[in-house]
């Protein structure tokens, strides 16, 4: 099962990689904010991840990593 990392300190909320996760489960964290001010953005359902890292390669500030 594939795990994904996030860097949440280094997410600047620009959804880009929202829009490239093809089990769409990513999403921006609705109340937290990291310390620059964003909301970061969070996993809603682990298990579904695939590992693509499709997420990972889109990400212009490095938030994931991808084990499997
Ligand atoms: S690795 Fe793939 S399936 Fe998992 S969150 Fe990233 S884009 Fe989505
Ligand atoms: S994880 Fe990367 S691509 Fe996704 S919202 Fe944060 S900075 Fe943007």
């Amino acid at each position: 099962m594939a795990k994904l990392i996030i860097n949440e300190e280094a997410c600047k909320g620009c959804s880009l990689c929202i829009n490239v996760c093809p089990k769409k489960i990513l999403q921006l964290h609705k109340e937290k904010l990291n310390t620059k001010g964003y909301h970061p953005i969070s996993i809603i359902d682990m298990d579904a991840c695939i590992g693509c890292a499709s997420c990972a390669r889109m990400c212009p500030d490095v938030v994931f990593t991808v084990e499997k």
